[in-house]
């Protein structure tokens, strides 16, 4: 079984002539410095860097970050899409007054308010921010794969609220309109939009270290802590035979966004270890004062989203889960941890992981989901 702290091991694109469209041909297309290679001999892997690397990012192989290879074909074997999971009973739930009370309907609806921008904002940091800045090719190739999954993500919260046929002005404003969400949103914005922004770019200290503290806020905070308060609520619904399907997706979700944690930690410690200058002491108190932060601002979407005590979880018992976790991601990255003792209050998070089952925790359908890539033609 796959603990909480393990890596979890787990389109074609065809273009199209349009008639009668009209094709601008005036457009240069002038290359990033990222993208070109500095010198015209074949690419040594060794040569490849995680960021400022001279080496022709078009070229896939030879391969020098063998992990971030592994991690894609591992995220393709996890392929899963949201209209493969029924909605039906969730459904017949939601209509029926006496199968959820109000607070477990306010912990659908908030997650939903929340995961439903946060996935599309993770995507545009992916797309528009990160992948600019990484000349690692094997490293972009996972990260196209994450983009797709963050868009499946945001497919599936968005076919859970057509499912239930909740407001969709009330989910989709949630990130503006409810303060727990919006503090944490608030937080996340600017790191986000240091790296999306088209004037930066990497190659000095300064900026390489802004770089480097956004990938850490979005691995190790967003994708890493900001999550698990909703992960662990919806699923701990699925557990009491409630909101099946929507716990199954989460579910799915939650094994990807864990290899994304994962995939991040393993891209901030290769920038460590390839430019060791930028870990000072002052960017280490720095970081830890960031996650101090976000484990406060999770701890009252807690709080928001649990004023009572629900489903057998309190506010109370997410404190000491968002402190086990946030040690965790420090120690992934190198830190010493912040809180001294904090325990896991949720091991069976753990099993919700572990989908290499001959059925998923819910048994809904068969989860060990394998496509024609992953599957042996001997
Ligand atoms: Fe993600």
């Amino acid at each position: 079984m796959l603990s909480f702290e393990d890596d979890i091991v787990i389109s074609p694109n065809k273009s199209q002539t349009t008639p009668n469209l009209t094709v601008v041909t005036d457009v240069e297309i002038k290359p990033v410095a990222a993208n070109q290679p500095s010198h015209s001999g074949r690419v040594n892997a060794s040569d490849k860097r995680m960021i400022n690397g001279q080496t022709d990012v078009n070229q896939l192989v030879p391969f020098k970050y063998h992990w971030a290879w592994d991690k894609y074909l591992a995220g393709c074997a996890n392929h899963w899409m949201p209209q493969e999971v029924s909605m039906s009973r969730d459904i017949a739930q939601w209509k029926d007054s006496t199968a959820l009370t109000d607070d477990e309907r306010l912990i659908v609806k908030r997650n939903l308010g929340f995961f439903t921008t946060a996935d599309s904002l993770a995507a545009n940091n992916i797309v528009l921010g990160t992948y600019r800045h990484i000349t690692a090719p094997e490293c972009r190739q996972y990260l196209l794969r994450q983009g797709f999954e963050e868009a499946i993500h945001t497919h599936a919260y968005q076919y859970i609220v057509e499912s239930l046929g909740l407001d969709e002005s009330e989910v989709f404003n949630a990130y503006q309109e409810v303060a727990s969400i919006k503090d944490k949103d608030d937080f996340l914005i600017p790191f986000i939009n240091i790296l999306t922004d088209p004037q930066f770019k990497t190659g000095t200290p300064e900026a390489d270290q802004q770089l480097l503290r956004s990938l850490i806020v979005f691995a190790c905070i967003m994708e890493g802590l900001f999550f698990y308060v909703g992960f662990v609520q919806i699923l701990a619904l699925g557990r009491q035979n409630k909101m099946q399907g929507a716990a199954e997706q989460y579910q799915y979700i939650l094994r990807d966004e864990s290899m994304h944690c994962n995939f991040g930690i393993d891209v901030i410690n290769t920038i460590k270890l390839e430019n060791p200058h930028l870990w000072t002491a002052e960017f280490r108190e720095e970081i830890k004062g960031l996650m101090q932060h976000g484990v406060e601002l999770e701890y009252r979407y807690a709080e928001a989203t649990m004023p009572r005590g629900v489903l057998g979880l309190n506010a109370t018992m997410f404190k000491e889960y968002l402190r086990f976790i946030a040690n965790r991601r420090c120690q992934q990255i190198g830190l010493d941890v912040l809180y001294p003792g904090a325990t896991n209050p949720f091991p069976w998070m753990s099993e919700m992981m572990d989908l290499k089952k001959e059925k998923n925790f819910f048994e809904t359908r068969v989860t060990e989901y394998q496509t024609g890539g992953a599957l042996s033609w001997d």
